[in-house]
């Protein structure tokens, strides 16, 4: 049988064919199906009527009166004309002020009848106004009493006389001429999740009586929403899991165990221990592996990052690891190879600047397999550089790589099999919506600093301290500590940010002649600021005045103190990233948000946030929350439309997390939903995603 939903709109009442062709094109509804998940983007309490006698303050954004006109008056010439109605309940009258399409009104509304108007109400004096409001017969259709749906509509159709009024009559046609909507989620979730049906749903939610159930209404369609997002990511990379061969890590040999027992400067903190376990069962199956480890600034990822290629090495694979910049890069370097000295592990590092000679050898070691260890920038890319054995390549702070330059790790094993990849990443968002995001990425969490790190502490300021921050600098310099500086980003009024940065940069050196100051940005040559970063890095400069290009993970646990100014510049997530590079010592440190005293009410919580806590989760769930997921759904990595039309990726977090369960654990007993008892499901599914996921586009 035909799914009622199927049909095309143009025949439902009061459509039409021109009417469903501007819906087609300004909504991209044309099934009746698409007009009723064309859901309301608010609702408009219209339970209650109340006297105009009893309306109080000075202005009330939305009212219901129940009355009729005592007179209609015209007002002013020209541009300046105006009607005005004085309506009455009996109890107090009201104005009703029209300033557009005046000579229509006095012909549709009679003095004397009886209407419901509804709108924003205002006192001026002693007298209530109402302007344009929406007037009703209090028998008609859509004097709807109780909730009203209000739907989002796009200016073109509001231009064609299209209201949210017009909408609910539509899909109110619609609901009447359709007995029962089928339900497509299986009954055993729609039981065990409490949800409402599909039908109940759909009917609720465009008419709902009450609060409570407009709001079940749309938990049902959201659960909905993501279940049959989540069911189709999941088919897609469970079968990739199930399919896709890697390497297998069987043993914990010798460079492993004699690096953890002899060498490890640090007992590792249990979150680092779970994540270790984690992705050793995970190189341990034979299967691909492709983890994102988040972690918070400072987790200690690197640890984990070393101890994952060593179990590599172990087995006879070579390993790499790449991060964004050259900074990072020889920090890592630095830090692995220290770390090894006494091992006797080869360990390189690869970048841009790494000079011809050294570099060819490199290349021969790497294809003779001695060298074992490679670290670098995006130099490892390069085609030139091949391996004879990669098992296993670590990407640090993915978020600056693109996907195109992950997958091209994978042909560097050209004809083998795929190494194992790891993505590590400081910039954290919450676990299901992460594994949503990145298709099949599984997703490991470093979730606990190690121990005795004291927390930042992080204070918002305004010009009239600057004064008492600056002695306050001076003390920490005086005890040997560095400081950053830091100005947003050179960009749009490029001029006036080099202008701010540098003058920054001479009043810091007035104000602190005794000290060594150097200053990096981003419009400096390369060599020129890998220079002055150097300089600060190795503590030969006290004080780095710099742009946001330190944001992403320098380590220079001498520095205490972090000025950033023209804080309300920033996003909540680039201000947690910079506040990471201090409290990497055992130090108390400061980190000092310098903002304008006037900033929006918005700025202010964001801000706020950043100095009532330091834990970057919750950072990273309330800049998702006040910044919408758009930038993640626009990065999509895995090439997914996401399309969604009532859940949010970032609001939801709770009903992706059991939409997901239970689509797992359909697929887990039915892979290819070729039962019986799912075939309906598999239909809904693909009507709902036509095309299948390319995965090979993710790394
Ligand atoms: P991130 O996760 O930001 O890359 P790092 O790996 O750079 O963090 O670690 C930050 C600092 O914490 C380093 O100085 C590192 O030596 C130290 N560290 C890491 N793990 C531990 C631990 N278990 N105990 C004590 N210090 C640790
Ligand atoms: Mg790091």
């Amino acid at each position: 049988m035909r799914d009622p939903l199927d049909s095309d709109i143009q025949y439902v009442k009061g459509i039409g064919q021109r009417r469903a062709e501007l819906l087609k094109k300004e909504l991209g509804i044309v099934k009746t199906g698409d007009l009723l998940y064309h859901f309301p983007s608010h609702y408009l309490d219209r339970r209650n009527i109340t006297k105009i006698r009893d309306l109080v303050g000075e202005e009330i954004s939305s009212v219901q009166l129940q009355g009729h006109f005592l007179s209609m008056v015209k007002h002013g010439e020209g541009a300046k004309t105006r009607l005005i109605g004085l309506f009455t309940d009996g109890t107090a009258t009201i104005e009703v002020v029209w300033f557009k399409k005046i000579k229509d009104l006095t012909r549709i509304y009679q003095l004397g009848k009886d209407y419901i108007i509804y709108g924003g109400a205002k006192r001026f004096n002693q007298h209530w106004s109402m302007v344009h409001p929406e007037i009703d017969v209090p028998e008609s259709a859509t004097a709807v009493q109780g909730m009203r749906s209000v739907y989002p509509l796009t200016d073109k159709l509001r231009k064609a006389g299209i209201t949210s009024r017009t909408i609910l009559s539509w899909i109110k046609n619609i609901l009447d001429s359709i007995p029962a909507i089928s339900e497509v989620l299986p009954e055993q979730i729609i039981r065990n999740r409490h949800l409402y049906s599909r039908d109940k749903a759909l009917r609720a939610v465009h008419f709902p009586v009450d609060h409570s159930q407009y709001t079940r209404a749309r938990e049902r369609m959201k659960y909905e929403e993501l279940f049959f997002l989540e069911l189709n990511i999941l088919r897609y990379s469970k079968k990739r899991n199930r399919e896709l061969a890697g390497y297998r890590f069987s043993v914990i040999g010798q460079y492993f165990n004699n690096f953890y027992h002899n060498f490890l400067p640090f007992p590792l903190t249990d979150a680092q221990k779970r994540v270790l376990k984690e992705i050793r069962l995970n190189v341990n199956t034979g299967r691909h592996m492709n983890r994102l480890l988040q972690g918070d600034v400072g987790s200690g990822k690197t640890i984990v990052a070393l101890l994952t290629m060593l179990m590599a090495l172990d087995n006879g694979y070579q390993a790499c690891l790449m991060a964004p910049t050259e900074i990072l890069a020889s920090q890592h370097y630095d830090t692995i190879r220290d770390l090894v000295a006494r091992c006797g592990v080869s360990v390189a590092l690869l970048t841009g600047s790494t000079k011809t000679k050294e570099r060819d050898d490199i290349h021969s070691r790497l294809q003779s397999g001695e060298l074992k260890i490679l670290i670098g920038t995006h130099a490892l890319l390069e085609d030139v550089v091949k391996f004879s054995n990669l098992g296993l390549a670590i990407i640090d702070e993915q978020h600056r790589f693109g996907v195109v330059q992950r997958s091209k790790i994978w042909s560097k094993n050209l004809g083998k099999v795929l190494p194992h990849v790891l993505v590590m990443t400081a910039t954290p968002i919450p676990r299901t919506l992460a594994m949503t995001v990145y298709g099949d990425l599984d997703v490991s969490v470093i979730d606990k600093l190690p121990p005795g790190r004291k927390p930042v502490n992080t204070l918002l300021r305004y010009e009239e301290n600057r004064q008492q921050i600056y002695r306050a600098v001076g003390e920490q310099l005086r005890k040997g500590r560095q400081v950053y500086i830091v100005y947003p980003l050179i960009e749009e009024s490029e001029k006036l940010d080099l202008k701010s940065l540098e003058e920054g940069f001479e009043t810091i050196k007035d104000t602190f002649p005794s000290f060594k100051v150097a200053m990096v940005h981003g419009r400096m040559k390369q060599a020129e600021k890998d220079y002055q970063m150097k300089r600060f890095v190795e503590g030969e400069a006290h004080i780095l005045v710099a742009t946001t290009v330190i944001e992403v993970g320098v380590n220079v646990p001498n520095a205490s103190t972090m000025i950033i100014e023209n804080a309300e510049r920033f996003g909540l997530s680039q201000l947690h990233q910079l506040r990471g590079r201090v409290g990497r010592g055992a130090e108390q440190s400061y980190c000092i948000l310098m903002s304008k005293y006037q900033i929006a009410k918005e700025t202010r919580q964001r801000l706020e946030i950043m100095t009532s806590t330091t834990d970057g989760f919750i950072v990273a769930e309330a800049d998702l929350k006040m910044r919408g997921p758009g930038d993640i759904e626009g990065t999509l990595q895995s090439g997914i439309p996401f399309n969604l039309k009532i859940a949010s990726l970032a609001s939801d977090g709770q009903i992706i997390q059991i939409a997901r369960e239970d689509a797992s654990g359909i697929l887990d007993e039915d892979p290819e939903l070729s039962l019986p008892i799912n075939k309906n499901l598999l239909e809904e599914l693909i009507k709902r995603n036509p095309k299948e996921i390319d995965f090979s586009r993710i790394s």
